[in-house]
């Protein structure tokens, strides 16, 4: 057998094994009031004349639910930018999705929330970006920001909706965990998500303002343990570690097309939020074809999925299983080349110098902060 045949057989078998989607991240649009210099989005964000109408969006979601997805976040940008988000909203849940907005908040208005719930939302997540009106709304780069949050917290609750408080954390605001925990009791959440600062898009131009040091990280592990501790029973307290910092990588994603999508405010079909900084994949919109074509055949899908793709030192690893080898733009990001190790992972040939970076990096004591354009 040739290897070309022999390959082209192992990419078959691979495929047929693929699951369906568990969840897909529908990114609204990029639109939004705030400006976070940690913001995650592309550099080059999608105008709102590119975005998908009600109807494509709708499409969309029905196509997802055929293919066996069961939880719809809708995102942004601020997804309440979007005029159409009750419609939206209504449609999913008519499709039988689990739906889940993600917030910063501002846009929301009370009868928005009620027409929300009417509508079926299942559960907001709503950010913070600090625990008081000088913080929060330094980070965010919008003034009255907290103002708005703290009111939508409470109509959110007030409307029976479950309520998750989320928080990005870094070098700025890493003092203040135990603070944004005891913030999202008072607000009456059921849940906290504090998520240490991914340096993808515009948090990639922040990195020596926005990178904790090796201390906050060891305090920040501290002050979580105790919090669970504390409030078991009360607040469920989910926290991502800083990775830079971290023994092995995380398992993005859960596995580079082996759980969730993302689509993004123009349609692109992407196996995870940041897959456009991969520049030798090229992605796929629902206006070019079905949404199971993408998920089970397209180039990028397929491009990191098994154990094919891998570089010999996580092919022979016990934990190829556990992280899938890492985080495909991180490797892309650290090291130029998105088919190898994740850096991070003490194994890998690089980590020693992202230690010196890193170090190097959070010895800067005064980087000024991007931030985001709008
Ligand atoms: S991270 Fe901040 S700027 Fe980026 S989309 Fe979210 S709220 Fe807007
Ligand atoms: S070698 Fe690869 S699979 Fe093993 S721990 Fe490191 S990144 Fe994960």
């Amino acid at each position: 057998m040739s290897s070309a045949v022999a390959a082209t057989k192992r990419a078959a078998a691979a495929v047929a094994r693929v699951p369906p989607p568990m969840a897909m991240l529908a990114e609204l649009t990029h639109r939004c009031p705030l400006a976070c210099p940690y913001c995650s989005n592309p550099i080059a964000l999608t105008p709102g004349e590119e975005e998908l109408s009600t109807e494509e969006w709708i499409d969309v979601f029905r196509q997802a639910a055929a293919l066996g997805v069961l939880h719809l976040h809708l995102s942004g940008g601020e997804p309440a930018a979007r005029r159409d988000l009750v419609e939206l909203t209504r449609a999913a849940v008519a499709l039988g999705l689990y739906t889940n907005l993600i917030t910063s908040g501002v846009g929301l208005t009370e009868a928005r929330i009620n027409d929300l719930t009417a509508a079926g939302l299942d559960h907001v997540q709503l950010s913070i970006q600090g625990v008081s009106a000088e913080s929060a709304d330094r980070i965010g780069g919008y003034k009255g920001g907290y103002q708005r949050k703290m009111a939508v917290a409470n109509w959110v609750v007030g409307a029976g909706i479950p309520l998750t408080v989320n928080a990005v954390c870094h070098r700025q605001n890493m003092g203040e965990i135990d603070a944004m925990i005891a913030l999202a009791i008072r607000l009456g959440a059921r849940r906290v998500e504090i998520a240490t600062v991914q340096f993808h898009g515009w948090a990639e131009r922040n990195k020596a303002a926005l990178l904790p040091t090796r201390e906050q990280v060891e305090a920040a592990t501290r002050t979580v343990a105790a919090a669970r501790e504390k409030y078991q029973g009360t607040l469920v307290i989910d926290y991502v570690p800083a990775d830079y910092y971290s023994q092995y990588p995380k398992a993005c994603m859960g596995g580079w097309g082996r759980v969730g999508l993302n689509v993004t405010p123009s349609g692109r079909v992407l196996p995870c939020h940041a897959a456009e900084t991969i520049p030798r994949l090229t992605f796929k919109t629902v206006r070019d074809g079905a949404l199971s074509e993408i998920w089970y055949a397209s180039d990028a899908f397929n491009a990191y999925r098994g154990e094919a793709w891998m570089p010999e030192l996580c092919r022979s690893c016990e934990r190829k299983h556990v992280d899938f080898g890492g985080c495909r733009c991180q490797a892309m990001a650290l090291a130029g080349d998105a088919s190898t190790t994740d850096p991070v992972c003490i194994r890998s040939p690089l980590r020693e110098r992202l230690t010196r970076d890193t170090d190097q990096l959070t010895a800067m004591s005064s980087a000024t902060l991007r931030y985001r354009g709008r």
